[in-house]
Order: structure tokens, then C-alpha cells, then sequence
């Protein structure tokens, strides 16, 4: 065997690294080299079962634990988690292809920060309340099946992880094929702080065969699913049957709309880079670009300057912005929705279908402008890095083209002050708008409207997602 494979041989099921009950193994590719890094088991109908049945026993005592004792759990998990930083990035890097310096600090120090942000809220959740003659409780839902893409994995995981950890619930947890590596390092650090067996599981494996079995299983309370909204449909249709409560993150396509008062050099330069960030994967990417018809050739002259300086390459060397796609089909989706675009009337902008290197699965930073927003390629999720500027009369023309889609995951609006913004942002159907660049927040509630979903993660809003509020009248 190759000592450069980062393999992994066993499950982390009942709080020991387990045999599969099948030998099959999952192929992981380092997108920027096309060459396999790893392996991972591909687990089986009956591993699932069996992680299944360890969560289920592990609930009854995890749930009764004290507050400040989970609190502990998750302050130790941050602690082993920053000692090893270094490693989850490259190994992020390694299997997805985003840049190490961004992979460092939106996929690893991000988390870190997110899961840092749990560490009271378990006491938040313990504390009664009262209302006439009733006690409400905060009760833990139960057994959870978390379900994760690729995109921005470490991320997904512990949005999904630290919230159950908080509320008392025991968890069976599926990454992406594509990525599953950094959820075994995860399992690893779990494991050295000493949860109690059962607790947390994970499986991986094919999200029809695997997932949906996950989903379907009459033990399960909770599904918290990110993905496609495709696979989200099926999902909550598998979990069904079994009522259990279905947390969706979809897709989005999410718009920014410029104002003609705005700093519109600063604005397009942000929405350019926002884009093309992680090669275009990422949920909330900006992917239309609202611009006023009175400013549009100054838009374009400074999409096309800000896109130059859109550095594509070796995502392990610091001065590229951006990496390959994350898998030979990714990149074929996305090549097909450009060729789209140029059948549909768009003018191309920069970028295209052509190869920019001879290996890996790279696609050119890509613009369209003249963009239509009834256009397939402003309708659909592309997940590349492709934008649509979209031009408008009036700010009302823009907001109904804002609102114009099935998706309400995210939105931005750059202004000329926060006030002019904020009046738009709030007209906005979506779950969250970032104002003239704003950062993003781990203590505010994210998630979408629409197609785009109806979970919301981080923060307390996440936790109340694992909660069942029950009320004792006296
Ligand atoms: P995907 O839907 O193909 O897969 C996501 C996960 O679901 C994987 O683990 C997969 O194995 C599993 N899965 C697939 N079909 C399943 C089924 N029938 N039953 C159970 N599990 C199943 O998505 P992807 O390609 O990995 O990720 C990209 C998508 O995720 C994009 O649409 C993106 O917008 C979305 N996303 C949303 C958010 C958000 O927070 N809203 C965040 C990141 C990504």
C-alpha cells in the first residue's frame, strides 16, 4: 500500500473504531491532481443499523447528563480541534481543493469558532421556563441522522454536531464521499475526549443507499440534511412515513443587488471574489449580480479587472485564490450550464469552457453579463464559479428580480449607507442578507426560505432545532 494514502480502515460506531460488515471502500481524489489520496470503508445497510442502535442506547443517559458536564464535552472538542488546525486544513485542501490559506481560516478555524459558540449554550437550554400554570421544558428530540456535503464539510458538520452535543441528543453522522477524510480526523478527536460510547457515529457511504436508510429508520427523531435541494425532496419524502422533524439546508441563488449611490467598484470587486470563492461552491455565493443600467459599463469594467486578479491554480500554494473544482463531474455540471449560457444569449465575459491547466478538474473564474433573470443559467444552481450580472431600472425592478427565483437562501446589498441597504435587505425574501460586505456571524440563525430549505443552524436558533418543547401544567 502507498504510505502517501491517507486511509482509514474501520467505522466510529458505540465508541470504537468498527470493522464494516461489507469490503467495499470508498475512492477519495485529490481534485487538483486527479490522483487518489485515500480510502475510506463504504459502510453497509447493516452498520447502519448497528449505529443506529448505539445512538438509541446511548440517549437515555446523554440526554440526563448535566448541562455543565456537555458543556465540558464540547470546550474539550474545541481544544483538540485548535491543536490540530494545521492538519484538518491540508487535509481539506487535499480532498476538496480550496486553497490552504482559505482552507485554514473559513473551513477550519471557522468551525473552531462555531463550536466555540456552543459551549453555553447547553445551560441556556436546561434553564425552565414559566407561563401561567406551566413549566416548559427543553427536551432533547432524540436519536439524529446528520447528513453533510462536500462543499464546506468540517463546517456542515460541527453546524450540525455542536447543536446536538448541546441539546442532549446521540447522532449518526454521514459526510460526502468526496470529503469524508476530515470526518474521520473528527471521529479521532472525538474519540480522544472521551463522549460517552455511542453518542456520536459515523457512517459514510452513498447518500440512495446509506443516507436514505438513515433517513427512513423508525429510531431516528431528527433528519438534519445540507445538500441539494434535489436530494433534500427525496429525504424528506424517505423520512416521512416515521414523522420525524426534517431540517433542510438546500441550494440558493442568491442575489446582490448594487445600488447606483453605492461604492460600485468596491461592491463588484465583492461580489466577484465572493463568487469565485471555494471555485463557486459554496450555498450562498452571490451567483446575481443586480446592477443599475445607469452604472452598467462601469460594472463590467470592474468585474473584468476584479476577476484578473482571481489567481487559479495549485490550491496548496498561498498565492492562488482559487483551487479546481471539487470532482471531474462537478466541473462537467458546471461546463455544461456555460455552454448553456452562451446558447441562451449571454454575452461572455470573461472565462469559458476552455481547460485553463492541463490537470486537475479546473474551471476559468467565469462571467456572463446581458443576463436575463428568466435565463436558465440566473434560475438554476450552477455551483461554479460562474456570475450573471443582470442589469435594472429601478430599485424596485431590482428587488422583484431579487425575489424572482425558487431559492431564498442568501441575499447581499451593497448601498451608498447601511440605512439605504437595510431598507432593501428587509424586502429581501431570504434567510439572511449581508449589508455593504458584512461578515458572517456564528451566533445568528442561518438557513433559507423557498427552495432553499426550512432548518435553521448556529446559535440558538440551531439548538431549538434538537429540541421538542414540552409543557407539564400544574
Ligand atoms: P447532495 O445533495 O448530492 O449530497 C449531500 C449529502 O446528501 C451527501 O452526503 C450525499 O451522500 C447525501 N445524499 C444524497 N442523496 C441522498 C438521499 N437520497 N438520501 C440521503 N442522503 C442523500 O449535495 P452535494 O453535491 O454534496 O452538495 C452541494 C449542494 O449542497 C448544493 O446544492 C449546495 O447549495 C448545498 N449546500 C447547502 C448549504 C446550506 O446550508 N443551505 C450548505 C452547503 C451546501
Amino acid at each position: 500500500m502507498d504510505n502517501n494514502l491517507i486511509s482509514y480502515e474501520q467505522l466510529y460506531i458505540n465508541g470504537n473504531w468498527t470493522s464494516s460488515h461489507g469490503n467495499r471502500k470508498i475512492e477519495v481524489i485529490n481534485p487538483a491532481t486527479e490522483e487518489v489520496i485515500g480510502f475510506v470503508p463504504e459502510a453497509t445497510i447493516e452498520d447502519v443499523e448497528y449505529a443506529i442502535q448505539a445512538a438509541k442506547i446511548a440517549l437515555p443517559s446523554w440526554s440526563a447528563i448535566s448541562a455543565s458536564l456537555r458543556s465540558t464535552y464540547i470546550k474539550r472538542l474545541v481544544e483538540e480541534m485548535k491543536s490540530q488546525q494545521d492538519l484538518m486544513a491540508l487535509t481539506i485542501t487535499k480532498e476538496l481543493g480550496m486553497p490552504l490559506h482559505f482552507s485554514h481560516d473559513i473551513q477550519v478555524v471557522g468551525p473552531i469558532e462555531g463550536l466555540e459558540t456552543y459551549i453555553d449554550i447547553p445551560q441556556q437550554l436546561e434553564e425552565e421556563k414559566n407561563n401561567g400554570n406551566s413549566i416548559i421544558y427543553n427536551e432533547a428530540i432524540g436519536v439524529c441522522s446528520l447528513i453533510c456535503p462536500w462543499n464546506y464539510p468540517l463546517h456542515q458538520l460541527i453546524g450540525k454536531i455542536a447543536p446536538a452535543l448541546a441539546a442532549g441528543c446521540t447522532m449518526v453522522v454521514k459526510p460526502a464521499c468526496e470529503t469524508p477524510l476530515n470526518a474521520f480526523l473528527l471521529a479521532k478527536m472525538i474519540d480522544k475526549i472521551g463522549l460517552p460510547a455511542g453518542v456520536f457515529n459515523l457512517i459514510t457511504g452513498p447518500g440512495p443507499t446509506v443516507g436514505e436508510a438513515m433517513c427512513k429508520h423508525p429510531d431516528v427523531d431528527l433528519v438534519s440534511f445540507t445538500g441539494s435541494t434535489r436530494a433534500g425532496i427525496q429525504i424528506a419524502k424517505a423520512a416521512a412515513n416515521t414523522v420525524k422533524r426534517v431540517c433542510q439546508e438546500l441550494g440558493g441563488k442568491s442575489p446582490l443587488i448594487i445600488t447606483e449611490e453605492a461604492d460600485i467598484e468596491a461592491a463588484v470587486t465583492f461580489g466577484v471574489q465572493d463568487v469565485m470563492l471555494n471555485s463557486g461552491q459554496t450555498c450562498t455565493a452571490l451567483t446575481r449580480m443586480l446592477v443599475p443600467v445607469s452604472c452598467y459599463e462601469e460594472v463590467l469594467l470592474h468585474a473584468k479587472n476584479a476577476v484578473k486578479e482571481i489567481t487559479l491554480g495549485d490550491p496548496l500554494d498561498t498565492q492562488n485564490f482559487m483551487g479546481p473544482m471539487s470532482s471531474q463531474k462537478q466541473k462537467e455540471i458546471v461546463l455544461g450550464y456555460i455552454k448553456k449560457g452562451i446558447e441562451e444569449g449571454a454575452t461572455l465575459l470573461t472565462g469559458g469552457t476552455d481547460n485553463p491547466l492541463a490537470k486537475g478538474f479546473y474551471v476559468s473564474p467565469t462571467i456572463f453579463s446581458d443576463v436575463n433573470n428568466s435565463m436558465v443559467i440566473a434560475q438554476e444552481e450552477i455551483f461554479g464559479p460562474v456570475l450573471c450580472i443582470i442589469p435594472y431600472e429601478t430599485l424596485d425592478e431590482a428587488i422583484n428580480i431579487a425575489n424572482d427565483s425558487p431559492f431564498g437562501l442568501s441575499a447581499a446589498v451593497w448601498g451608498e449607507s447601511q440605512q439605504q441597504a437595510l431598507t432593501i435587505a428587509k424586502k429581501i425574501k431570504a434567510g439572511q442578507v449581508y449589508v455593504n460586505g458584512a461578515d458572517f456571524n456564528y451566533q445568528a440563525p442561518f438557513g433559507g426560505v423557498k427552495q432553499s430549505g426550512n432548518g435553521r443552524e448556529w446559535g440558538i436558533a440551531g439548538a431549538m432545532e434538537y429540541i421538542e418543547l414540552k409543557s407539564i401544567q400544574l
